[in-house]
């Protein structure tokens, strides 16, 4: 850690964004400063506070200076694979140099493959409780689920959402034992952005996050579509020190469905499937707080997650390093 007083002489460095401290990053260990800022945060919901970061919905297209320095630093570095965007046919990827997106150099994770620092699976026994793309207003009613029943749960929030619906963050915020993870701030394909533009998705989810969580900067995040290759696992891990999380394979509840369709029997019962199988691995769900039926699915559900005999509450960040989907209770 540098003194204070070097990290404000080096803020002078900054230009786009001011209230932002500059440092030029060689790796994760340097993600602290990439995100302190010199003056008090305004009050979560606050017109101030609403003018530090993008747009809710826009796709931010400037950044502090200190995180084109951590990522110029890391390509310079060879920490970032050069690979060119991939270009998604309705969610498939493809190179434009023909590269094998199966292939160890790409590894798409929606065409199979992953690396050991992914996060799929939960340790035996255990499983870890995520819900995505909010904060939204369902999320009000799981949010005071979540309380009641004292559940431990990782919230992989979309920073645009934060933004506009603040509200329902600070409810989830008040609650013991939740987790806030990135979920990019407008959730593209991530494979498809530049270099550029997957910082300034992760970066400014990560910037809202840690400023209206008493500073708490994100560790982890889960790519939108499980979409993700070594180019942007790379800059995730090396330039903001964000692990992937992702969900096991053939774990996806398609709790997405309920938005549009009035199938919640049929995605009960594919959770229920998913609760009643295997404990080893343990398990990483993919739910979303995107609609009351969703919402209503999990409530509903949750006493099979008891009666099964899966365990939320012992997974301890400290013994089961890289994994913290859960808080100990
Ligand atoms: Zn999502």
């Amino acid at each position: 850690m540098l003194p204070l007083l070097s990290l404000l002489a080096l803020s002078a460095v900054v230009t786009s964004v001011p209230s932002a401290l500059a440092l030029v990053s060689s790796g994760p260990r340097d993600v602290e400063s990439l995100f302190r800022r010199q003056t008090a945060i305004p009050e979560v919901g606050s017109a101030e506070w609403v003018a530090l970061y993008p747009a809710a919905g826009s796709t931010p297209t400037t950044v502090p200076q200190a995180w084109t320095d951590a990522l110029a630093a890391a390509v310079a570095a060879g920490k970032i694979p050069d690979l060119p965007p991939a270009t998604l046919t309705q969610g498939y990827p493809s190179y434009s140099n023909n590269l094998d997106p199966a292939g160890p150099v790409a590894c798409h994770n929606t065409r199979g493959c992953s690396i050991a620092s992914d996060k799929l699976v939960a340790p035996d026994g255990m499983i870890g409780i995520s819900q995505d793309d909010g904060p939204l207003p369902p999320g009000r009613t799981l949010n005071s689920f979540f309380e009641a029943q004292k559940i431990n749960a990782t919230h992989f929030y979309i920073g645009g959402n934060v933004l506009g619906n603040y509200d329902i963050f600070l409810q989830a915020r008040a609650i013991p034992g939740q987790h806030f993870a990135v979920h990019t701030w407008t959730h593209p394909y991530m494979s498809s952005l530049s270099n550029e533009g997957v910082v300034a998705e992760l970066g400014w989810t990560m910037q809202i996050l840690a400023d209206s969580n008493y500073g708490k900067i994100p560790a982890h995040w889960r790519p939108p579509f499980g979409d993700v290759d070594n180019r942007v696992r790379a800059i995730a891990k090396e330039v903001f020190g964000l692990q992937t999380i992702i969900w096991g394979v053939e774990r996806d509840s398609e709790d997405w469905t309920l938005t549009n369709l009035d199938n919640e029997e049929a995605v009960k019962a594919t959770i229920t499937g998913f609760l009643e199988g295997p404990k080893a691995p343990g398990m990483i769900m993919l739910q979303h707080e995107l609609s009351d039926r969703a919402v209503n699915a999990f409530i509903t559900l949750w006493p099979s997650y008891l009666s099964n005999g899966w365990d939320c509450r012992t997974i301890v960040r400290q013994n089961t390093s890289p994994f913290s989907l859960c808080f100990p209770s």
